[in-house]
């Protein structure tokens, strides 16, 4: 990634941005229609707010991560808030990243997502696409696959995430008081996490 994490960030703000509408009508079917707004309103800040002559990694992902956790609302600030400033410590001071390296920071951010919400997998949540996703991300680099590679390999196991959050009924977050009827709608947090994901790989392609 060198120094280019600004521009990173940047386009994962503006996919998120672009899917603002997209991501609060999923919203708006199991939960109080407002992840899209949400998430737009925190990324443009992030937008805003990350340097971009910060070529440090972690310190743009911590700084993201801070952004994150005190503009967007609801449970998705603190999680997603987490997530990047966990991400952050564990590439705190590095300008490149390697396979390894975002191996380690996407454990990172699930363990900080799986402390903060209490929450595992199957449970309708954005863990039901980011877990799969590191599983088969570390099973390709194992084998000796690229970056690339193996995150495109993650993109398609956490779209297949998303697609099993339709069969499941929420156990977490505010789709759990519909209970049974959360079923047949994909989770807007799984949903946002992957087209991070996908955003990732899309610029580490590009
Ligand atoms: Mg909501």
């Amino acid at each position: 990634m060198s120094t280019r994490v600004y521009d990173c960030l940047k386009a994962i703000g503006e996919k998120i941005i672009e899917n603002r509408d997209f991501l609060t009508d999923l919203d708006r079917e199991i939960g109080d229609a407002d992840h899209g707004v949400n998430m737009a309103r925190g990324f443009q800040s992030v937008i805003e707010k990350v340097s971009q002559d910060d070529s440090d990694i972690g310190a743009s992902l911590k700084k993201a991560g801070m952004t994150l956790l005190s503009t967007v609302g609801g449970a998705s600030g603190p999680l997603y808030g987490t997530a990047y400033m966990e991400a952050g410590k564990v590439l705190m001071g590095k300008e490149t990243l390697t396979a390894d390296d975002l191996k380690l920071a996407l454990e990172a951010a699930i363990a900080g997502i799986q402390k903060r919400g209490k929450a595992e997998k199957g449970e309708k949540t954005m863990l039901d696409s980011l877990i799969p996703a590191y599983d088969v991300y570390c099973e390709k680099i194992g084998g000796g696959a690229s970056i690339v590679d193996a995150l495109d390999a993650a993109c398609t196991a956490a779209n297949e995430g998303i697609e099993f959050t339709k069969t499941i009924a929420a156990t977490k977050g505010r789709a759990s008081y519909l209970g049974d009827r959360s079923i047949g709608h994909q989770d807007p947090g799984a949903t946002s996490l992957t087209l991070t994901l996908e955003t990732i790989r899309d610029f580490l392609k590009g």
